[in-house]
């Protein structure tokens, strides 16, 4: 098939790529010229594993190309996909202001029958308004499908080629047709649906996941004040199948692109039918006041945390991306400076994006884990990128000024800790020391 997607991000690329790679003739069109330069030299502007072989082999194959030109690439293509962010509004309402300017520039282009298909997040009733907004603007034919993304950053490529499912939310059974044969080859999991419930699929899944996410929170709050150790409650409670174990994992809260707009855009979107989502608001409350418990840690180690020197170990959201978008690090290190406290930050990608945010006199950027932990007074570890679980910790011991480890993610065990003369604190686990 012949497809072009607007927007390259992070769910733009890693599709557009991955459908060139199942064998469509695919363009990639960003607004962006440097990003659109960038990829034409082959060279990819986010971290996503795996991603750049996959875009070299099919961009040399003929498969994939990338422009600034929308109204070329739409013409030539038989389905648009758009892939624009769909970011916060300052009232946690969704910004539809790129996924609107971005369906009013397909309107324009549309020379005969389109499918498009919108995989940007949207409240419901967001495809019917563009489909409203495009057949203003144009007499040519079209559908419009909601087919909503649920890769994650991070293992994007593999979660593409390897969905759960896919949800397509259409009221046109060609167009239904024609999308489930652009997927087929991915899952046997495709549910059909109508728009509005496609679209709500996508907001009650990632609600659903962030809730998983507070509750373990809040049991693993709980544990430190009983005496219990959230890992194992969490192991105990995940083989019982109703449960299950994923997302049941203690630390210092969500962030990045999704998880945190899209809670705050479903109690809007609640809020404007007159229904109070208590229990979604109470997972965001949750979720703020998680971040702060390495703060608090903190601060019951060192009544003088003001003095101190403390270093940080990861800055992106998650691991194996370099997104920072509401990242916990970013709250936490803010109010660390704040209190005049010293940083040393490192992380293995993200650093260069995270200082486009936060930028500091007192922030030292370093090269290396080791690099920034030498003389600090604590270690926080924020992200629990897979570097850090290999450290030497006689030898961080050894250069550290005190040995002060705040665990923010739980990654480092009783045993191996034992007999290293940490003070340890982890999320929802027993103190050492
Ligand atoms: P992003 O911000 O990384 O990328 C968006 C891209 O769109 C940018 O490169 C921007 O320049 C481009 N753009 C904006 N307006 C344009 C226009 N009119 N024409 C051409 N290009 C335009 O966003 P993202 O993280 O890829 O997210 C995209 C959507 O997918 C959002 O709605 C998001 O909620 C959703 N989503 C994201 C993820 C994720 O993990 N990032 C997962 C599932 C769903």
């Amino acid at each position: 098939m012949r497809i072009a997607v607007i927007g390259t991000g992070y769910v733009g690329l890693v599709s557009g790529v991955c459908f060139s790679d199942l064998g469509n003739q695919v363009v990639c069109v960003d607004k962006d010229e440097r990003k659109v330069a960038m990829l034409r030299a082959g060279e990819v502007p986010i971290y996503e594993p795996g991603l750049k072989e996959v875009l070299v082999k099919n961009a040399e194959a003929g498969r994939l190309s990338f422009t600034t030109d929308l109204t070329e690439a739409v013409q030539q293509s038989e389905i648009i996909i758009l892939a624009v962010g769909t970011p916060s509004l300052p009232s946690g309402e969704a910004d539809l202001r790129y996924i609107e300017q971005a369906a009013r520039d397909v309107a324009l282009s549309i020379n005969e029958y389109k499918i498009i298909m919108t995989k940007s997040t949207v409240p419901v009733g967001t495809n019917h308004k563009i489909k409203q907004l495009v057949s203003d603007l144009s007499m040519k034919p079209f559908d419009v499908v909601s087919v909503p993304e649920f890769l994650r950053e991070g293992s994007a490529v593999k979660d593409t080629f390897n969905p759960d499912r896919i949800v397509i939310g259409t009221d046109d059974a060609t167009a239904a047709t024609k999308i489930i044969e652009l997927h087929q080859q991915l899952t046997d999991n495709i549910i059909v649906t109508d728009v509005r419930s496609a679209e709500m699929i996508k907001y009650a899944s990632n609600a659903f996941l962030a809730t998983k996410i507070s509750f373990i929170n809040e049991i693993a709050n709980i544990c430190e004040k009983v005496g219990a150790d959230v890992t194992k409650v969490a192991e105990g409670m995940g083989f019982d199948k109703r449960i299950g174990s994923s997302f049941l994992k203690a630390g210092i809260g969500y962030g990045g692109s999704c998880f945190p707009k899209d809670t705050q855009a479903l109690i809007q979107i609640a809020g404007n039918v007159d229904y109070d989502f208590k229990l979604l608001k109470s997972v965001v409350d949750v979720n703020r006041d998680q971040r702060y418990s390495v703060i608090h840690k903190l601060e019951a180690i060192y009544p003088d945390l003001a003095t101190r020197k403390v270093a940080v170990w990861g800055l992106a959201f998650k691991p194996n991306t370099d997104d920072i978008r509401d990242a916990p690090a970013i709250e936490i290190i803010q109010e660390l400076v704040a209190r005049g406290v010293k940083i040393n930050a490192y992380d293995p990608i993200a650093t260069d994006n995270f200082r486009k945010v936060v930028e500091h006199e007192n922030i030292t950027w370093c090269e290396g884990a080791m690099e920034a932990a030498a003389g600090a007074d604590a270690l926080c570890l924020l992200t629990e990128w897979p570097e850090f679980e290999k450290t030497d910790l006689s030898a961080l011991r050894a250069t550290m000024n005190n040995a002060v480890l705040i665990d923010g993610r739980n990654v480092f065990s009783e045993e191996e800790l034992r007999d290293k003369s940490f003070i340890y604190r982890s999320i929802g686990r027993p103190n050492m020391n």
